[in-house]
Parts: structure tokens; sequence; C-alpha cells
């Protein structure tokens, strides 16, 4: 991922980078040129629109025309607006010593099992008593394999049964906790073909009896543009409180990634590097930024 996007505008900036001074022209025709690579790269079009105002707007304030290293300052500005439009700093989410419930919401086939098992393993990793719980009742095997990802990372498991009602949850979640204690207990949500009323109420149903403290949406990188449009009505309706952005292994353009936190307002978390239970990485800006950058 973001293999031709990083080869365009290592390829731009190493061209700037050798200027001592610059002229506007020669800044202009930079910002064009980063217009179009992050276009290319499927960026969303006000997100890159946005993107080379500010490094222009920056490049005009801190008088770089004319000065010494000018090329070097326009590329250190490229580089901080990467960073800023993937987040800023990196942002995990809330993490109290006890009755922690997060829920893992998104489209069929995003991830949304395999992460919620990579979670597990993550903060099991980290001392968590983890306790997953298996309420994706739209997607015939997701129960089952969420219960063989229990076993693979040493977590437990409560199935939720067919037909059973988020208060009915409500109450086998508490019996369980009352003989087995667990301070972080994650969810994974019924998944959905598409975006779909009935499954959206039944989310929020569970949302009011089990009061998450996180909503992850999960949402697939290889969908483009596509995963922050369903990343907006998702959040419309159950209040999203942050992004787990999956197959970043791939060979998507990248930007669905680069646009998710501008478009949606929400921090990225985590990002799936592969389908193994280890495949899950925090999301630093500054490195992916690097990373882009070369
Ligand atoms: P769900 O329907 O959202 O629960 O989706 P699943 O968790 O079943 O994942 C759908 C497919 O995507 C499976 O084949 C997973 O192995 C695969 N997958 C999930 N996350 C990643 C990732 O980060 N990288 C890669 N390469 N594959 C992934």
């Amino acid at each position: 991922m973001f293999e031709s996007l990083g080869n365009k505008l290592q390829d731009i900036l190493d061209r700037l980078g050798r200027e001592s001074k610059l002229t506007e022209a020669q800044v202009k025709a930079s910002m064009r040129e980063i217009r179009m690579a992050l276009l290319e790269a499927d960026v969303n079009f006000n997100v890159a629109k946005d993107f080379v105002a500010k490094v222009s707007e920056k490049a005009v304030g801190q008088n770089v025309l004319g000065s010494l290293n000018a090329g070097q300052t326009v590329v250190k500005l490229v580089h901080d607006e990467l960073v800023d439009t993937l987040g800023g700093k990196t942002a995990q989410p809330e993490l109290k010593t006890q009755g922690n419930v997060w829920f893992m919401v998104g489209l069929q086939g995003a991830g949304k099992t395999t992460s919620t098992g990579k979670l597990a393993a993550h903060y099991k990793k980290k001392g968590r008593r983890v306790l997953l719980v298996a309420a994706d009742t739209q997607r015939p095997a997701a129960r089952d394999q969420l219960e063989v990802l229990g076993k693979q990372v040493g977590v437990p498991v409560l199935k939720v049964n067919d037909g059973e009602t988020p208060a009915e949850t409500k109450r086998r979640l508490d019996e369980y906790l009352k003989t087995d204690y667990r301070d972080l207990v994650i969810v994974d949500t019924a998944g959905r073909l598409q975006i779909d009323e009935a499954l959206m109420d039944q989310l929020a149903a569970l949302q009011t009896e089990l009061h998450p403290t996180e909503t992850l949406l999960v949402i697939d990188a290889m969908t483009g543009q596509e995963a922050l449009n369903v990343a907006q009505t998702f959040d419309q309706r159950v209040q999203v409180s942050g992004l787990v952005i999956t197959k970043m292994d791939g060979d998507a353009r990248g930007g669905a990634a680069l646009s998710a936190r501008s478009v949606t307002g929400k921090p990225i978390y985590f990002a799936g590097t592969s389908e193994k239970m280890t495949g899950l990485d925090q999301f630093h800006p500054d490195r992916v930024a690097g990373r882009i950058l070369g």
C-alpha cells in the first residue's frame, strides 16, 4: 500500500529538496503535482485540496520563497502536513482499570471478527483479562470463527444465541462476569452486507443495554472512498469513537486510509497488516508518513 503514492511524492520532494531558492511558480507547480498524486492514490478530493492549500499557505507565511534551503523547508512542510492529515499524535482507545466494553462494528467482510481476535491477543499480552462476546448473529459462521480465534489466543468467548434479545445478552454477560472477572469485554457485533436500518436498530439496542465505552468501526482499506461513506453512516447511527483500518498489507492505493481521519473526524487506533492474529499495529501517524515518504 502507498507504493505508487510514495514513489511519486518522493520524486517531487527530491526535486524540491535540491532547490536552494524557490520561485512562486516552482512551488505552485509542485503543489499541483502533489495534488494530482494524492488524487490518483484515491485521496478524498477535499482532503487533497486542503492538503496543498495548507502547505502553500505555510510556505508563504514562513517566507520560504527566496530563502536559503527553501526546498528542504517545503519538504518538511509536506511531511508535517501528512502527519497532521493522518491524525497528528498516536491515538489509543480509552482503557480504564475495569468495566471496559468495546463494540466492534462494520460491514461484513471488512475484517471485524479477525480484528476482534487480534485485539484480544494484543490486550491479553498487555495483562488485560479479556472476554470476547460473539454477537455476530448475521454471518452464519462468525460466532464459530470467533470461538476458534478465542481458543487460538487463549481468551474465553461468550456466544450470543439465535433470537436472543439485547436484554438477555446483558443478563448472560453479567452472570458470566460474576464467576469469571474480566476487565475488557470486546463484542463482535452483527456485520451487514450494506447499511441496513433493521440491523442498525438492533445494534443501537445492544448499545443501550451494554453501554460500550468505545465503538470501533472496522473499515477495509481495499474498498477505498466507499469505506468512508460507510463510516459516516455508521457514525450517525451508533456514534463511532475510533477506527480500525484493515488490509493495510494489500495493494490498495491508500487514499481511504489517508483520508479517513479528515473525512470522519475519528482517530485511527489500529491498522490490520495480515490475516494472522499478530497482524495488528498501533497506528502511528508519524511512522506512516515516514513510510510513505521513504
Ligand atoms: P468480518 O465479516 O468483518 O468479520 O470479516 P472477517 O474477519 O471474517 O475477515 C474477512 C477476510 O479478510 C478474512 O479472509 C480475513 O482473513 C481477511 N482479513 C481481515 N483483516 C485482514 C488484514 O488486515 N489483512 C489481510 N490481508 N486480510 C485480512
